[in-house]
Formats: C-alpha cells, structure tokens, sequence
C-alpha cells in the first residue's frame, strides 16, 4: 500500500481541520458513491481502497497526528494495523465486501442469509509468551454498524415498512421459462425488496434503507493462555451488523503465535537446544535453562549424550483445554572445542592415554604401510 504517499484529506474530500463526524460522514459518502453498482469507473475499487485506507488513518487519534504531522504513517506505528488484517484483499473478495456494506443481492443466496449480517474474519499476531498468559489484545475493525440515524429500520420517519408489490411479500419471485426439457420453473429472490417481502416507504439517507452503516471501531479479543497458532475465537454478534436489525453475524479471529527465539512447540510441550560443553556432558552439572516464563534448573547427569532428552514436568505450555501443563524436553547439544590451547591439548592427550586409546593411523600411514609391506 502506498500509505504517505496520499492525500488522506483530498481523498475524503474534507478540510484538515474537518472533526471526526465530518471525516465519518465524509467516508460513508464515498464509500457509497465507489460501489460498483453505481459506480461503472474501472477503478472504482481502486478508489474504494484509498477511501478505506484515508478513513483508517484519519479516524484514528494517534494515526491522525502522526499522518498531520509527518505526512506519512508508519506503519510499524501504527498501533494494531497489522493485525487488522487486510480484509480487502485476504479472504474476503470485492464481491463480498460490498454485499455486506450495501445489502448487494448476488443470486443463489438464500433468505437467512441476505438479511443476517455476515461473519468477519480477522488474524492477529501473538507471541509464545502471551499465548502462555493469555493476553486481551485490541484490534481496529472495519464493518457494517445498526444505522443510529433510523435505529436500524432503514425508514426515515418511522412510516414502517409495506407489504412488495412485486412479490406479493413472498420474497421471492416464480418465473416460467420454456426449454427443450418442458417447462422450467425457477424461484429467484425478490430483488425489489432485497427478499424480506417488504418495502421501506421512505427509506433513510444514512443508510440507504439497509438499517446499517460501514463504521470502523474497536474490540478486544480475550485470548485465553494455552492458545495454539491457528486457533480461532469466535466472538459472537460482533461481525457485521444485520439487514435493518437482523441479527449480527460473529466476528472470527485467527490466532496466530510468531516462532520463538529459543523455544520450539509441539502440543502442549516446548523443546529447547542447551548446549554443553564436553566436559559439563561427561561430569555432570546444574543448569539453568530459559523457559516460558523464567528460567529453569535442569540436573544434567554425568555422561549426558550428544541429543539426551531432558524432560522438565509442568514447564511447557498451559493446556488450553483441561489443566496443568506441558513439559520442557531440554534437548543435550553436546559441544566439542573447535580450538585448543597448547595446554589443552596435553591435558586431552593425557585424557586419551588414560582410555587406553593409541592414535589412530592416518590414510598417509596406511599408504606408507601398504608400499612398503
Ligand atoms: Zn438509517
Ligand atoms: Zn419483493
């Protein structure tokens, strides 16, 4: 995304000093002005982007400032804009996307779902750390809000709604078609009344008649400890808001946990490299070992092997269903000297000596050994 390189105030054509009503009135109305159905421009989604990434900045406090006074947002800055998820261009298509905003009547949908507001999938990022706590983390959501305008009926005054007189308030049309297999006959929705049988006499300026405006808020998401990357938490009610108050469809948050530095997870349990030296290996010793949360002693017994597992009970991850705790399995890096000191050298040879070791004879000894016997 080109963020900096806009006019975020040019975009939703307001004055910088336009208020935050303004700015969200102003992104309604452009919002509106981008669908595609009305708006036959072939960049109209193009613009749709900027209109949405122009609101993100602008109706964001902290975003705002930085954007008036740097003219640019970074975006490391930018506080949970990465784990908005880009749902413009993730798993929701255009398509969908302006279904939701605008009530679009792609054909095959069926009744419930035109007038239930949609699921809302979203991805934010945690470390191992918070996903051995647990950790509420608040997240920017883009979506479709109950119009406060018209409370959500989608009429201006209150009149109601009346009965379609193109579908006799069914919903749905029947249509005869002739085809080579006889007569055909098919039920579409209503398009006249968007399926519900029912027509706004005077429909809301807000809103359009949809009892629903395009809004962008906050939530906190309350990840519970022992979460494991890919889980998903869904929060009932809290994705997009309904056709003129229908009920909200659920907001789903995949969990994602960044890889550790040290700590490797499998399950409930958390693997660690320790590295050692020869002789801590062949001796023995105590060692500290950092784990989730802390460090961690660890008796290495004398004559630990290059890949022993050590396994430390109730130091892994908290599980997220049932109780307790994974284990540690603290894996044995057994380090040999790549360099030795003079002294060093005597010592190990001294060391050999002792094993009963003779030196081994090198592929030059055995040629020699070979040419002349
Ligand atoms: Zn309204
Ligand atoms: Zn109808």
């Amino acid at each position: 995304m080109s963020a900096g390189t806009k006019d975020y105030y040019a975009v939703l054509g307001v004055e910088r000093t336009a208020s935050e009503a303004e700015i969200k009135k102003a992104f309604r109305r452009k919002a509106r002005e981008c669908h595609p159905d009305v708006c036959n421009d072939h960049d109209a989604e193009e613009r749709f982007k900027s209109v949405n990434e122009a609101y993100d900045v602008l109706s964001d406090h902290s975003k705002r400032e930085m954007y008036d006074r740097f003219g640019t947002v970074d975006p490391r800055m930018a506080g949970g804009a990465q784990d908005i998820g880009d749902i413009f261009g993730g798993g929701f298509g255009m398509d969908d996307l302006f279904s939701v905003f605008f009530g679009g009547m792609a054909g095959g949908a069926s009744r419930r779902a035109r007038t239930q507001g949609r699921d809302m999938a979203v991805q934010i990022t945690i470390t191992l750390e918070e996903a051995a706590e647990g950790v509420a983390r608040e997240i920017a959501v883009n979506r479709l809000v109950p119009c406060e305008e018209c409370g959500a009926s989608g009429s201006s005054d209150g009149s109601g709604t009346s009965e379609c007189p193109d579908c006799g308030g069914a919903g749905q049309r029947r249509t005869q078609q002739r085809t080579f297999l006889g007569v055909m006959q098919t039920v579409s929705p209503c398009e006249r009344c968007s399926a519900t049988g029912h027509v706004i006499e005077s429909p809301c300026v807000e809103c359009s008649g949809q009892g629903r405006v395009p809004d962008r808020d906050h939530v906190t998401v309350e990840v519970p400890a022992g979460v494991d990357d890919g889980n998903q938490i869904r929060m009932r009610g809290m994705g997009e808001a309904g056709f003129r108050g229908a009920a909200a469809g659920d907001l789903i948050v995949t969990v994602r946990v960044a890889p550790h530095e040290f700590l490797h997870r499998e399950g409930s349990d958390l693997h660690a490299r320790m590295p050692l030296t020869v002789t801590e290996a062949a001796l023995g010793t105590e060692m500290e070992v950092p784990g989730i949360d802390g460090d961690v002693a660890v008796a290495v017994p004398a004559g630990t092997q290059f890949g022993d597992q050590l396994r430390v009970r109730g130091a892994g991850m908290p599980r997220l269903r049932g109780s307790g705790r994974g284990d540690l399995i603290v894996h044995a890096a057994v380090e040999i000297p790549r360099k030795l000191t003079k002294e060093q050298r005597e010592i190990l040879g001294q060391l050999a000596a002792t094993f009963g070791e003779e030196p081994r004879a090198t592929p030059l000894d055995r040629l020699k050994e070979w040419l002349t016997g």
